[in-house]
């Protein structure tokens, strides 16, 4: 059995847990510019239509009393990797595919943890006492059931799809709710006669695979009941290290440390490259008479510059007994934190990226009007 967890409004939950003045207020996480998106809506200012990635112009005008709050990513950040360490105690298969959602294989858990619809609970339980929000979690024998399943009872949730139900829940669920089916598909498949997921499985597979290619024959093996996709923590590490036996026995320590600067480098580019920070930095030490030590210290705030791997490292060199000379030397980061590429970074990348766009234009515009007068660009041209 699979869970999918999801956070409730993730970016909005959180303004509201550290602001009391939020709570039970209409909160809209975005950068407050006039072409600014919305990241994040609490579920007070989702009752008011107010969506993510709708502008942010749009969102005020169906809710003016809307507090805008500008997005905190680092906090976010930190919440999530809470959020993880909390599931990473009910399973070893946890999968983040986002900033606020991850699937966990709890197959194995039933002896530690109990069923599967136990462990959703405790897991719920766990993050609205420990961290002060709610999330939804769905549990199914599949997947994409399972991430259906946790937006069924937002917010707050907590939705069973049992095994014995899967052929009558497929034969019922509306083609739009699955995931990946948008309003150009959900036409095409209306055209076949399709508008249930149940109906799929009834149209011949030539005629999904010529109308649809490769995304039918996927639909269409969901409609049958099958999803070969697996929680897969497989592509995120857990660990991040690097180390170096060295070619004549040490005691020098400004030697040492000139090693553990190339470490350090070396894991940051491994985190950076896979995304991840870490909240736990380890030394490991060897001794010519071949004992071996490890220290490590958990920090605070997590980290991923080779300036602050290096800071910790030295720090641990110092608690390491140096009688005998070092034959290895190693470092290693661990507890990482993803932050995995999900649509709320993306919003914030590209607005970035179109306000200071814009601003050329504008900047643009205003020499050219200097020199030339007003009004010598046609409005409409200037999209282009
Ligand atoms: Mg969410």
């Amino acid at each position: 059995m699979i869970l999918h967890v999801d956070m409730d409004a993730f970016f909005a939950s959180v303004e509201q847990l550290d602001n009391p003045q939020l709570r039970g207020r209409c909160v809209v996480v975005g950068k407050n510019s006039c072409r600014g998106v919305v990241a994040a809506a609490s579920y007070e200012a989702r009752s008011f239509g107010v969506r993510s990635a709708m502008a942010l112009s749009k969102a005020l005008s169906l809710c003016p009393d809307a507090v805008v709050v500008a997005p905190r990513m680092e906090r976010y950040r930190r919440v999530s990797g809470r959020v993880m360490e909390i599931l990473s105690m009910f399973s070893p298969l946890v999968e983040q595919v986002s900033i606020d959602e991850a699937y966990l294989d709890v197959s194995g858990c039933r002896h530690l943890h109990g069923s599967p619809e136990t462990i959703a609970g405790k897991i719920k339980k766990r993050v609205a006492g420990d961290i002060g929000i709610t999330c939804s979690v769905g549990v199914a024998p599949l997947k994409f059931l399972a991430k259906i399943a946790s937006g069924m009872n937002k917010p707050d949730g907590l939705t069973v799809i049992l095994p014995g139900d899967v052929q009558a829940f497929i034969e019922n669920l509306p083609i739009e709710k699955v995931p990946g089916v948008g309003k150009v598909t959900q036409k095409q498949l209306a055209l076949l006669g399709v508008e249930t997921l149940g109906d799929l499985a009834r149209v011949p597979e030539e005629l999904v695979v010529k109308k649809l290619g490769r995304q039918g024959m996927r639909l269409r093996l969901m409609a049958m009941g099958q999803d070969r996709s697996e929680v897969s923590p497989g592509g995120l590490p857990k660990s991040v290290s690097s180390e170096t036996t060295l070619p004549r026995d040490t005691a020098d320590i400004g030697l040492l440390k000139r090693y553990m600067l190339g470490h350090s480098e070396d894991i940051s580019r491994q985190l950076h490259k896979a995304g991840a920070r870490a909240r736990v930095v380890s030394l490991k030490v060897k001794y010519s008479n071949f004992k071996e030590i490890s220290r490590q210290v958990t920090l605070e705030n997590s980290v991923q510059s080779a300036n602050a791997i290096y800071r910790e490292a030295v720090r641990l060199l110092r608690k390491a007994p140096l009688k005998h000379s070092v034959r290895l030397i190693g470092l290693g980061v661990s507890r990482l934190v993803f932050v995995a590429p999900g649509i709320q970074l993306d919003l914030f990348a590209q607005e970035a990226d179109r306000d200071s766009r814009w601003e050329k234009i504008e900047r643009f515009v205003a020499k050219i009007e200097e020199k030339y007068g007003k009004n010598v660009i046609k409005k409409g041209t200037l999209s282009e």
